[in-house]
């Protein structure tokens, strides 16, 4: 089992397999980065998965990929199976903006991945271009069809903008609600590399959504992120609610980004790389520099006091 330096169980890796991204999307990369890292600077599936196997081998029971855009990075089935024929226990998703899914859900659902987290900001195309800066709204939901038509299973990721998609709160939540798939909105968090003023926070949903709907707050589960609400009909939807004073009191979680580094916490500069240790194929001391992000994973992030990470949502994967 792997504990932090503040008696946290730690038994989720995400990991940013690509930091490249097909989208714009204001809230995350608005312009293209000043420079990506080199294709040849990036950790192979096959350094990621040493790496993955000394993390189960030592308790990590929930992996999601994600990035950038995890579907750009060509051969991300075979790296699914990798790990699923590994451990099928594990609980693995993918978080992705849906837009290359039709062509590859079949593909990741036949290589063993169960779950997907889509973003969907918007159910107007012309509003989903203005965020992404790209026509992407009719592939996208041609995507997430696809996606369920193939079985697997889906959440929907939102993050409300005030002015911009916070008109369609409920549109986006009777999608959902329609189709089967739970919908979480996440409040917006500001960063360095943003180009958006506001986002809704909490209160601010919770206000719309009540606006048309009873509804009830679900007890919180687990480490999880997202705070769970249920409409009378029994539809559940969630808040991620990183501005809530207690979210990191329970936090369960690690990142890896494609170039190697462990990251304790999204909103902390600090990183340990594993990437020599991992081409050196030395797993004692890949698994050594894992106790030691988890000794240094700091109680809380350091947002409120404006001292978080300059690092961008795409490079961590959110
Ligand atoms: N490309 C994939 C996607 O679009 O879902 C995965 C990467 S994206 C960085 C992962 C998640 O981070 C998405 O759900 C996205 O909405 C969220 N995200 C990115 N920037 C954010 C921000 N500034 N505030 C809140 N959520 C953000």
């Amino acid at each position: 089992m792997l504990i932090d330096g503040h008696n946290r169980v730690v038994n989720y890796l995400r990991i940013s397999v690509t930091e490249r991204c097909n989208f714009r999307c204001q809230y995350c990369m608005p312009e293209k980065p000043f420079s990506w890292v080199p294709q040849e600077n990036l950790l192979s599936y096959e350094d990621m998965f040493e790496f993955i196997k000394v993390s189960i081998d030592e308790g990590i029971t929930k992996i999601r990929i994600t990035g950038g855009e995890p579907l750009l990075r060509q051969g991300l089935d075979s790296f699914v199976k990798m790990i699923s024929d590994y451990n099928s226990d594990v609980d693995l998703a993918i978080t992705t903006n849906g837009f290359l899914l039709e062509e590859t859900a079949q593909k990741l659902k036949d290589a063993g991945l169960k779950r997907l987290n889509i973003s969907l900001d918007s159910l107007k195309p012309e509003v989903a271009h203005h965020i992404a800066q790209k026509d992407i709204l009719e592939k996208v939901l041609k995507g997430i069809q696809k996606a369920h038509d193939v079985g697997l299973g889906i959440k929907i990721n939102c993050v409300p903008l005030e002015g911009i998609n916070d008109g369609e709160l409920l549109d986006i939540l009777e999608f959902c609600k329609e189709k089967g798939y739970e919908v979480r909105f996440i409040e917006y968090m500001q960063n360095a590399h943003a180009n958006v003023k506001s986002g809704l926070d909490s209160a601010q949903i919770q206000s719309i959504v009540g606006s048309k709907y009873k509804f009830t707050k679900g007890e919180r589960v687990g480490a999880s992120p997202s705070q769970d609400y249920f409409l009378e009909d029994g539809y559940k939807f969630g808040i991620i609610e990183p501005h809530l004073d207690d979210f990191c009191s329970d936090c369960n979680r690690i990142r890896l980004t494609a170039e190697g580094f462990l990251i304790p916490c999204l909103y902390f500069e600090d990183a340990m790389s594993i990437r020599d240790a991992i081409k050196a194929k030395d797993i004692k001391k890949a698994s050594e520099i894992l106790k030691d992000v988890l000794k240094n994973k700091p109680e809380k992030n350091k947002w409120a006091e404006d001292e978080g990470s300059n690092r961008a949502f795409y490079e961590t994967g959110g």
